[in-house]
């Protein structure tokens, strides 16, 4: 039976069956079943047509399977879109409306969506998404389209049972096909190209298979409900193909099943029973590793091998992997997988064959079913450490990666989801146990501290897992499932999960370690740091910053104690297993520190937000030592690498310390390190902490009041830069409020303000370098209105500008002047620059602001700034500021200062100042006068009895003794009979017993700060003497510790001092000021004036301000000081108050120093021209613009009468062009398209953003030539028609010059020497390309300039001398001359070889019009075009007209006479065959030569055809040399009437002919008075004349009629004339003003051009020339009886006209205006474009591009660097930019938003002509931000274009190879 439904029809087949299953009988359903078995049978290829075509009829029951699947969709009710899309896909996300921060969009729904002013951006997706329209959980519904808003389905009814029953039937069979299919096809891959093919095979194979499935869940809720069902049942999967089966082939079914378990068996995956039975397998055979790394230990370990060999030829060291005994992790998770139903194994076959795209996408659109979704993420959970054991031994891991987070993105964001994992299926204990897993796999030993007693082990960068950052998926699971607050607190309550995971941190915790090299530079620069920082910042950090935003609140206290409970654990955990006592190992550095970080962030979140008590958190001194120890470390490592120490190590180094200081980084980093230290100093004693820090940045030695010193640790050329950065580190430490007491508002303003310091920015990069402060996840969103408010309080907004020079600023944001003001803070900026040179950007721009707004002209000190108040639980750390330590240090660095010792410099005094300022501004609570009080006895209480500081500024030191060489000044000095007392109390100091007496005078300038930290730490070790065990591990600490620096040279001496800090300062005053006694307190000066005791006043300055502000402090803090310094004062000075006077005397300091340094500038200018006329080759003066410098400017050069001199900018030497050695012009020549682009309606064309928007080319300038002249050629003799037009509208030759000139054989040895240097060029030397020796400006030419005849140059006058019949005479007989060829010169060798390089600058078809190729003709035409092309460019850049035409400077340097004279020399070498000269038929009237009605040659070609521009050229390019201006203005004249004639004549044709024939008649009445001038007369005439012929016929029928629609008056056809007229008078004009120098005329409206111009040319007598008047009529000069020429000329078209009727009209009509070339038209927002093109397909290839682009000019759609529409190695964008610019291109790339531009074989990067809000671009659409058009730029852009300076404004050019 199932056999002959087989054969049957399938649809008949498939509604009978439907018939059958529907009777309760179940026979059908049996029948079904069997023709299933056939048709599923596993024999049948799943590729065969048949198979799929069979499950669609029976799947649709008879039906069509589209009606099928258009019923269905009917009735789906889905509120979900759940649209599934793959990478690359363009789709949206809404801020605004999102709940989850992955959450995304599709076009369609966002567009249909209502999110007008929300915050949104597009977005590129990397790995894959799934719309959200319409998943509230993920969502707001107030974004939800219409479609998905849950109230649309309400009232869809469901689907009928019946329509859905053979689904119900057949979907299980398909599933079962599916899974039987991927059992047969596996292979466990050995890592063999083969095998990989096989599993490509079977996917194939499936493909049509899943591509129904596919097609099913799109159909809607019914289908997927089903499907659901099939594949989550246990029962239809136990049932269908488990082991024991029931269908009749069990063999089959057997066999498969075995190669499923095998599968299992084979990915280390066995159920629990078999379980039992391997282990006890493995334990026989003595397997140690099985517990390590589970049933794959085998496969593991030869892993380790392989890659160990491969990692030993790049490591020095080999490391061993260490393989951890007691792993934590559960086999459980790891090991045991048990499928139950068809999804389960169906998952595990995706993983198998590692996450197919159809599969995956296939899984995924299921998800919008509810029950499916719940089903799949258990399902996914039970095979997530599978998923990622697969991942880590996959090859193609990136893609991998990709598809599994596509699929977990879309289960774990969902809360309520990932809540109900973490419950029922222990999703974070498998999370964290398989991180475990991954990390473990590549431990090695630590090497830190202790290389041999360290039992730590820490990841090894170098492996691929980290390398490569292949456990990213994992990572970011991670943190997405604990960004849900229910899923967080369920880890941070689980103390088991805790433990694992501070256990994992410890893994990061000092790897990466660095040793720095002290004799040979590092072989090989380790770049393993990237994947060091990557992995604590994403597998530590980030899930810390995600804990931390659930530690929030009171309430959350207990958390935050656990975690830090746990993470002190480990930290002791780590200090044991490194085996640390107390000094950190020497000359290493790890940047890894997480437990630190951890440690420190929730410690600063419990004081901040959870009012928890600081001390109860903190762990007992010695913890807090040993912690302080490794950030520090850090810090001064920082030093050390700024300080080139570590240079050997190589960048790299360099690199580790940016990344660690970097914004996207620092409150990971620094910023936790900085505040831990904050903690520690504020709870150890401060001398202990303060010796530490010098002692750790090496620069204790250097604190000696000795003016020498020895160094055991340093080198001296590091110690003034480390005793910098140890100050600097101090002054931060004590400064910085991040983590102590600021405000969120206020710290989101700080680095705001610091980064606007360092440089203006733009939105986004102000955006990119604000940390997320202080917490990543909850802090500041981008473009939010908190941020956006902020910023508009520090900055103001600079709107972009187009400098000159080109380059394009965007929208930048600058500091407000208050903002400099009040809140520059350069310990901010320090603290945020990776690079040094910012800091002294913002100095700079500092200073500048001083100056600009006169606060101050010196060079300003960096200004103090007041602090935010400090947390009270942080009290402690000002202490540091009061203890004798550091007042030790302060004073003998002022002292030192003073006396001016080695290695100080400004920045140590600043940083000084800073320290004593900060201070007097923080006062230990108690009061003020404690002298009295005296401390403990410490060693240092030699020098100071208390510790305020107030107290301690004016205590005097008298003696110091000081360990000095035997060389040193000091030694020669007697010691006075009795020192202070400083030395006596030091005996008890110490218990060092034996070095003491040499010692202790020692400790009284340096106070020994090693020996006094260690005895403090010795004491805080004592005292926890618990700890015995520890103490007696200790090494020999004593050996080590006695005086390590003494060395033999050294003796001891008496130094005399006599100075408190308060004189030191006073001293310091008079050094800064370069004055003696220039402090004078102003208190006694004037003692009423308070107001010079706010500090604030002088906030800014220099260092003798910031000392007064210091000493005004100290006066106010207590009287004794105040008396002490008045004493001091007077004691050196009398009183005088000098102020006034040094502040003059500075000014005129100031004022000298200025001179002194304008005069160097000078001098160095001077050198630097002298050189540079020495040599060109040291000429290297890049000077921004062409314009800024003094070029020489040929227009006016021209009118001298004297004989012009030339400058070479090569050789430097001036002299006039001859024939011998002639000079050039630095020319640069270009083919250009621009004019062939105008077209007639001054209207630009709008770009199509739609399908029914079209451009055609056929209305451009270039076009209406082409077609002219191959209409006259079909007709006409060819060199006749190729004298009747111009070309070169399209590819024509520009000729522009940079106004410099050289010799030319200066220029041809430059070239030389340009080709032999090595060194890269933008441009291609061998193309003759350069660039000009003096402005660099770019050119490829030379054109050598004429020498001039001066006397020829006489005043001339136009109707003195002669008629203008005899001038028509002697043109004539000019003209008859022989084209003679000049003598062959240097100079007309020149002449011939620029002529090659024009031609050769653009392409043969521009230039071959010709029927004959080659031939003279063509030389011609494309001479005089060169000629007319560089008018009507000029012309174009006058913009269009010659009204304002002398005024304009665009042209100032044209290079238009020497060209004349380089096409005229070669023009005259053809000789025009007298009997064609048009000069006779245009003055003479000639015998009717019967032009060749008999000859088969074709007929010249009429003159009224004639394009009387192209005449002018010839006739004037043809003139023996130093034509005269009256010949010129003779021909001028003459062609005048033939201009005049066919102004009437194309007017004629545009009457109606009522209009005609009036106009005819009326103009015979007038025939008698001065009939030649009246233009009715001549209009009626030539009405007569043509009327002869057919003409008009033609006229009246087309469009030409359509044009008539208004009545012509005689105003109307008076100004059309003018206007056919003016584009001749306007070339012509320009034309002349070349030839002969004389200036434009202008004039102010548009009405007086016609006049003007016609009076400069001499057409209209000087007398007429008010030219309202101005008639051009009124121009006519009619050589002969103007009725009979005009006959004459008309007959010529006549007798022609038979042959060509058709295009009589086209050819008679001409309209020489054309609008002013333009870019095409854009809209005004981006996505207008983006949304239409970047889905385009193209014409050619009818493909979507990768990188589609779009011409500018033309509008025509391209691939840019497609292979799809490549022609002969060209690519089609480079292509375009032939065929529609002759090489120069404008293309938008559409994925970009960025313009390209193509120059030749050169391309650059122009910028973008769409901004955001904030005037920036977005390369590549990276932000997504909306984008409008800039259309200042686009003028820009099109300016460049239409003046064809590409090649000089654009800096960057680079090659394309044809590529683009
Ligand atoms: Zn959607
Ligand atoms: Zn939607
Ligand atoms: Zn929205
Ligand atoms: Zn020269
Ligand atoms: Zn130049
Ligand atoms: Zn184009
Ligand atoms: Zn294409
Ligand atoms: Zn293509």
């Amino acid at each position: 039976m199932a056999v002959s439904l087989l054969r049957r029809d399938k649809r008949s087949a498939a509604a009978s069956l439907k018939a059958e299953c529907s009777r309760p009988d179940g026979r059908g359903v049996q029948l079904l079943n069997d023709l299933l078995d056939s048709v599923l049978s596993p024999e049948r290829a799943l590729a065969e047509a048949e198979v799929i075509e069979w499950c669609k009829c029976l799947i649709a029951g008879g039906e069509s399977f589209d009606d099928f699947c258009k019923m269905v969709c009917a009735y789906d009710n889905a509120t979900l879109c759940g649209l599934v899309w793959t990478a690359n896909f363009v789709a949206y996300r809404c801020r605004t409306c999102g709940i989850s921060p992955c959450m995304s969009l599709c076009a369609e729904c966002f567009n249909a969506g209502e999110h007008t002013g929300h915050d949104f951006n597009m977005f590129r997706s990397q790995a894959g998404g799934a719309c959200d329209c319409g998943d509230s959980s993920v969502m707001r519904d107030s974004g939800f389209c219409k479609r998905h808003r849950s109230t649309a389905s309400l009232n869809i009814p469901s689907v009928p049972n019946e329509l859905m029953m053979m689904s119900e039937h057949i979907l299980p069979r398909v599933i079962l096909r599916l899974v039987q299919h991927l059992r047969d096809g596996y292979s466990e891959p050995v890592s063999d190209p083969a095998t990989e093919r096989d599993l490509q095979k079977t996917l194939q194979q499936m493909d049509p298979l899943i591509s129904l499935l596919e097609d099913l869940t799109k159909m809607g809720g019914a289908t997927r409900s089903i499907l659901t069902r099939v594949l989550a049942n246990h029962q239809i999967y136990k049932d269908l193909c488990s082991g024991d089966l029931c269908t009749g082939e069990k063999t089959y079914a057997k066999k498969n099943y075995e190669k499923y378990l095998a599968a299992l068996k084979g990915s280390g995956l066995v159920t629990s029973k078999e379980r039992s039975v391997t282990s006890v397998l493995d334990q026989m055979a003595g397997a140690s590793n099985v517990t390590i790394l589970g049933a794959t230990a085998g496969t593991g370990q030869m892993d380790s091998s392989d890659e160990e060999e491969q990692d030993g030829n790049q490591r020095v060291g080999k490391r061993k992997r260490v393989e951890l005994c007691n792993s934590t992790k559960d086999p459980s998770i790891m090991d045991i997988l048990k499928h139950k139903c068809f999804l389960e194994e169906i998952l595990f076959w995706t993983v198998k064959y590692e996450f197919p795209q159809k599969m995956v996408t296939f899984l995924l659109n299921m998800l919008p079913d509810q029950d499916y979704k719940i089903a799949f993420t258990k399902t996914f959970v039970q095979h997530y450490a599978f998923i990622m054991k697969t991942l880590i031994k996959s090859h193609e891991s990136d893609t991998m990666s990709n598809r599994i987070v596509h699929i977990s993105v879309q289960l774990f964001s969902n809360e309520e989801l990932a809540r109900q994992v973490t419950e029922e299926c222990q999703l974070l204990e498998i999370m964290v146990t398989v991180l475990l897993y991954m990390m473990e796999s590549c431990l090695i030993k630590s090497e830190l501290q202790d290389e041999e007693n360290n039992f730590h082990v820490v990841v090894n960068c170098g492996e691929p897992l980290l390398k490569n950052n292949t456990y990213w998926p994992l990572v970011s699971d991670f943190i997405n499932i604990l960004s849900h607050q229910s899923v967080a607190k369920r880890f941070l309550e689980d103390q088991g999960l805790l433990q694992m995971w501070m256990n994992f941190v410890s893994f990061f915790q000092g790897m990466n370690l660095n040793k720095r090299e002290l004799n040979e530079h590092v072989e090989f620069e380790s770049q393993t740091y990237y994947a060091a920082f990557a992995a604590e910042l994403e597998a530590c950090a980030q899930p810390m910053w995600g804990l931390l935003t659930h530690c929030k609140i009171r309430e959350t206290q207990g958390y935050t104690r656990t975690v830090v409970r746990y993470c002190l654990d480990a930290l002791q955990d780590w200090f044991d297993a490194i085996n640390f006592v107390d000094e950190p190992a020497p000359n290493q550095v790890t940047f890894h520190l997480p437990l630190h970080r951890y440690y420190a962030m929730f410690l600063s979140k419990a004081i901040r937000c959870q009012q928890l008590d600081l001390d109860s958190l903190l762990p007992d001194q010695e913890m807090l030592m040993k912690m302080m120890v490794h950030p520090l470390q850090i810090q001064a490592s920082l030093s050390e690498i700024h300080s080139n120490m570590w240079v050997r190590n190589g960048l790299q180094i360099k690199g580790q310390a940016m990344t660690y200081v970097q914004s996207h980084f620092c409150n990971s980093m620094i910023d936790p390190d900085i505040f831990l230290l904050q903690v520690c100093a504020s709870r150890l004693d401060p001398d202990y902490f303060v010796s530490s820090v010098f002692e750790r940045f090496k620069v204790v030695d250097l604190l000696t009041m000795a003016s020498q010193h020895q160094n055991a640790a340093l080198d001296t050329e590091h110690e003034r830069s480390m005793l910098e950065g140890a100050l600097t580190f101090l002054v931060i430490l004590l400064s910085l409020r991040i983590h102590l007491g600021m405000t969120d508002d206020e710290i989101l303003r700080a680095e705001m303000v610091a980064q606007l310091c360092m440089s203006d920015r733009t939105h986004s990069t102000l955006l990119d370098l604000i940390p997320e402060n202080p917490n990543p996840k909850s802090g500041i969103i981008p473009g939010s209105y908190y941020f956006e408010n902020m910023l508009s309080a520090v900055a103001d907004f600079k709107a972009p500008v187009f400098e000159p020079g080109g380059s394009m600023q965007q929208g930048m944001y600058t500091p407000k002047a208050d903002v400099w003001n009040q809140e520059f803070d350069p310990i901010m900026v320090i603290l945020r620059t990776v690079y040094r040179r910012d800091v002294q950007s913002a100095m700079d721009r500092y200073m500048g602001f001083l100056k600009q707004t006169g606060k101050f002209c010196g060079n300003p000190w960096p200004p103090y700034r007041e602090r935010a108040p400090l947390n009270p639980s942080y009290k402690g750390l000002m202490r540091i500021l009061h203890c004798k330590t550091l007042h030790i240090v302060l004073f003998t660095l002022l002292y030192k200062m003073s006396m001016d010792h080695q290695n100080m410099s400004e920045h140590i005094l600043c940083m000084v100042l800073y320290l004593i300022e900060l201070g007097l501004d923080n006062l230990p609570e108690e009061t003020v006068e404690e002298e009295e009080m005296f401390g403990e006895e410490r060693c240092s209480d030699s020098w100071f009895h208390g510790t305020n500081i107030a107290t301690n500024l004016n205590h005097v030191i008298n003696y110091v003794r000081v360990r000095v060489p035997e060389t040193a000044p000091e030694v020669t000095r007697e010691p006075p009979a009795s020192t202070s007392s400083d030395t006596s109390s030091f005996v008890q100091g110490s218990r060092r017993a034996t070095a003491l007496n040499r010692e202790s005078s020692n400790t009284a300038q340096v106070f020994s700060l090693v020996a006094e930290r260690r005895r403090k730490f010795q004491e805080i070790i004592n005292r926890n003497s618990d700890n015995a065990i520890q103490n007696a591990d200790v090494r020999p600490k004593t050996s080590k510790w006695t005086a390590p620096s003494s060395t033999p040279q050294l003796t001891t001496a008496i130094l005399e001092v006599r100075e408190s800090m308060l004189s030191l300062l006073i001293k310091l005053h008079y050094k800064l000021s370069g004055k003696q006694n220039s402090y004078y307190p102003f208190w006694l000066e004037d003692s009423e004036s308070t107001s010079r005791l706010d500090p604030m006043q002088q906030s800014h300055g220099d260092g003798t301000t910031a000392v007064e502000r210091i000493l005004i402090k100290t006066a106010a803090r207590s009287r004794q000081n105040k008396c002490s310094i008045e004493e001091i004062c007077r004691k050196v000075a009398p009183p005088v108050p000098p102020k006034k006077n040094s502040s003059a005397d500075k000014k005129a300091l100031d004022k000298e120093e200025r001179r002194q340094k304008a005069r160097e500038r000078q001098q160095k200018l001077l050198a630097e021209f002298a050189s540079r006329q020495k040599s060109f080759m040291e000429t290297a003066m890049d000077l921004e613009s062409p314009d800024s410098d003094v070029a020489m400017d040929i227009g006016s050069s021209e009118q001298q009468d004297s004989e012009t001199v030339y400058d070479c900018v090569i050789c430097g030497q001036s002299g006039p062009s001859t024939e011998e050695r002639p000079t050039g012009l630095v020319v640069l020549l270009q083919a250009s398209s621009v004019l062939g682009h105008r077209r007639r309606s001054t209207e630009p064309k709008k770009l199509p953003t739609s399908d029914e928007e079209q451009i055609y080319p056929e209305d451009t300038c270039g076009t209406a030539h082409d077609v002219r002249i191959t209409d006259l050629q079909q007709y006409f003799k060819d060199s006749s028609c190729l004298q009747s037009v111009s070309i070169g509208w399209e590819g024509g030759v520009y000729v522009q010059t940079c106004g410099h000139t050289l010799h030319i054989d200066c220029h041809k040895s430059y070239m030389e020497s340009l080709r032999n240097d090595q060194v890269l060029q933008s441009f291609s030397v061998d193309k003759g390309e350069f660039t000009c020796p003096l402005c660099r400006q770019f050119a490829n030419s030379v054109l050598p300039c004429y020498p001039e005849k001066s006397e020829e140059k006489s005043i001339w006058s136009p109707y003195i001398s002669k008629t203008l019949q005899a001038l028509i005479e002697e043109v004539e007989e000019q003209q008859e001359q022989l084209g003679m060829f000049p003598s062959v010169t240097n100079l007309s060798k020149e002449m011939e070889s620029v002529m090659k390089d024009i031609k050769n600058t653009t392409q043969k078809k521009y230039i071959d019009y010709g029927k004959t190729p080659g031939s003279p003709d063509n030389d011609f035409l494309f001479m005089y075009s060169v000629a007319r092309l560089n008018l009507e460019l000029e012309l174009v850049h006058r913009g269009g007209n010659l009204c304002l035409g002398g005024a304009s400077a665009t042209t100032k340097r044209s290079c238009l006479n020497q060209l004349l004279h380089v096409l005229a020399m070669h023009m005259r070498l053809f000789r025009i065959d007298s009997a064609y000269n048009p000069w006779t038929r245009l003055t003479r009237l000639t015998q009717v030569i019967d032009s060749g009605i008999c000859d088969d040659e074709k007929p010249e070609v009429p003159l009224l055809y004639r394009d009387i521009s192209s005449l002018l050229l010839i006739l004037v390019l043809t003139m023996p040399q130093e034509l005269h201006k009256e010949h010129f203005t003779c021909i001028v004249k003459v062609l005048y009437n033939l201009l005049y004639t066919q102004a009437i004549a194309t007017l004629s044709v545009r009457f109606s002919e009522e209009e005609r024939t009036a106009w005819k008649n009326s103009g015979k009445l007038k025939i008698m008075c001065n009939s030649d001038k009246s233009w009715e007369v001549l209009l009626s005439h030539i009405i007569g004349e043509l009327s002869k012929g057919k003409l008009y016929c033609a006229s009246d029928t087309d469009q030409v009629s359509m044009l008539s629609t208004s009545v012509w008056s005689p105003q109307s056809i008076e100004y059309s004339i003018q206007q056919f007229c003016l584009p001749f008078l306007r070339t012509t004009s320009l034309l002349q003003h070349h030839l002969f120098g004389d200036d434009l005329p202008n004039c102010q409206r548009t009405e007086e051009e016609f006049g003007m111009l016609a009076s400069y040319l001499g057409l209209l007598l000087s007398s007429l020339q008010s030219s309202d008047e101005a008639n051009s009529s009124s121009c006519l000069e009619w050589p002969v009886a103007a009725l009979d020429i005009i006959s004459q000329w008309c007959s010529e078209v006549m007798t022609s006209a038979e042959s060509h009727s058709e295009q009589v009209m086209n050819l008679l009509v001409q309209d020489p205006q054309w609008s002013l070339p333009c870019l095409l038209q854009l809209p005004e927002n981006y996505n207008t474009i983006f949304q239409y093109y970047h889905r385009k397909a193209c014409v050619h290839c009818s493909k979507v591009p990768k990188d589609p682009a779009l011409c500018l000019v033309c509008g025509t759609f391209v691939c840019l660097k497609g292979q799809c529409c490549k022609q002969q190695s060209y690519c089609e964008c480079v292509l375009h930019s032939q065929n529609c610019g002759a090489g120069t291109g404008i293309f938008l790339l559409i994925n970009a938003s960025v313009i390209i531009v193509i120059r030749g074989h050169r391309f650059c990067l122009w910028g973008s002509v769409y901004l955001d809000t904030h005037g920036e671009e977005d390369r590549d659409l990276r932000r997504g931000k909306p984008l409008y058009l800039c259309s200042e730029r686009y003028k820009v852009l099109e300016q460049q274009w239409v003046t064809h300076t590409f090649d000089h404004i654009n800096k960057r050019w680079g090659a394309h190879y044809n590529g683009l």
